[in-house]
């Protein structure tokens, strides 16, 4: 059945997944896809964390990852959780010490690998800590560090060896009767990472976190998260996703977050349409948006705003826009409100005059939304 019978070729077929909870936010099923990120600051500095996981969270992450790799880590943790307003991920390598410690702290969710911690004894103690402290647990697989067992079986790093170690993780938190987990398998390579995505989707109906990981810089990261979460994302895969970028983590945000709205998965902030602009433009459509975006990054509510250069696509693009304005020449322009005419306006002014304009937009969909919600 069409999700969108007017736009059918806009329709997304989310796979059907379990939903867990990550502290008071749920991963899977029908709940929104949220946008992670993970902070770079040594966790024992605990200011300095604190700002980067509130930062985070303004730029709109729904859940931040913390790398806990020492006593003094645990410690902080603590201090960090306390503080932080959206839900923590203690990122554990291999110190089952450190699994429970972090679950004691008051995280969220443990990033662990149940294979990669001992013996089934310290196995159990983890996931005995993460069950008595409401904590999930995020099964991270890694092409880059398969289990040597693997490795011989398939002899490089493929899909197959990363899916087959994805199920042994799941199996032994199953044994251990512990359902609440979510699972990724990430590779720097876009094609691996899409395809041992692909086959873990049909493997498990555990909650999907995806990210393709050291994926590289701002710009390069960026495109090649955007292809390969991209992707996976149309046909329906992943409830969470981290675009991991050697940026500031609210590049990251901002940058899983353009992803999901390209592909009109969720919503947030505002939409701005604009033109590359030419010598056809009637005021600096790039300078314009640049400032806009700075000006605009506060809104939260989803609506979207055209900025475009001239008559040839203004009016169009407006239409479909909350608010909008086309350059018209002789220094001015004209604004579009809900998608209609509605009046002239100065090129000089006109920066003041949009983010105005937003700003009332923003309040009345609000104001909306506030008196559905009560209708209810
Ligand atoms: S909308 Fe006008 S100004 Fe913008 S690129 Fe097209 S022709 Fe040029």
């Amino acid at each position: 059945m069409s999700l969108n019978p007017v736009r059918p070729w806009r329709n997304i077929y989310r796979r059907e997944s379990r939903r867990i909870m990550v502290g008071n936010v749920p991963v899977g099923g029908d709940a929104p896809i949220t946008v992670q990120t993970m902070t770079n600051t040594l966790t024992t500095d605990v200011a300095a964390t604190v700002a980067q996981v509130q930062a985070a969270a303004d730029a709109g992450a729904d859940i931040v990852r913390i790398s806990v790799p020492d006593e003094a880590s645990s410690k902080a943790l603590k201090e960090i959780v306390a503080e932080s307003p959206v839900p923590i991920v203690a990122d554990i390598h291999f110190h089952y010490r450190r699994g429970i410690e972090a679950a004691e702290a008051g995280a969220a969710c443990l990033r662990i690998n149940p294979g990669n911690i001992g013996s089934p004894e310290r196995v159990r103690e983890v996931i005995g800590a993460a069950r008595d402290h409401g904590c999930s647990i995020r099964i991270g697989v890694n092409a880059g560090s398969l289990e040597k067992y693997l490795l011989e079986k398939y002899g490089e790093p493929c899909p197959d060896a990363m899916v087959e170690s994805g199920l042994e993780h799941i199996r032994i938190l199953q044994d251990n009767d512990f359902h609440e987990f979510k699972i990724s398998v990430k590779a720097s390579d876009v094609f691996m990472a899409a395809a041992a995505y692909q086959q873990l989707a049909e493997a498990t109906d555990a909650p999907i976190h995806l990210g393709i990981t050291e994926a590289g810089g701002f710009v390069s990261g960026t495109i090649k998260s955007a292809i390969g979460l991209g992707n996976l994302l149309w046909m329906g895969i992943g409830d969470t996703i981290r675009v991991s970028l050697s940026a500031d983590p609210v590049e990251e945000v901002k940058v899983g977050y353009e992803i999901l709205k390209s592909l009109g998965l969720r919503h947030r902030g505002v939409n701005i349409i604009s033109c590359p602009s030419c010598a056809r433009q009637g005021f600096d459509v790039i300078k314009t948006v640049e400032v806009l975006e700075q000006r605009l990054e506060h809104i939260k509510t989803p609506m979207s705003l055209s900025i475009i250069g001239c008559v040839v696509n203004g009016p169009g693009e407006a239409l479909m826009t909350d608010v909008g304005f086309t350059g018209g020449g002789a220094g001015s322009g004209m604004v579009y409100l809900a998608g209609k005419q509605s009046h002239k306006m100065g090129n000089e002014a006109m920066i003041d005059h949009i983010v105005e304009q937003v700003e009332k937009k923003a309040a009345e969909l609000d104001a909306a939304d506030v008196a559905a919600q009560a209708a209810e």
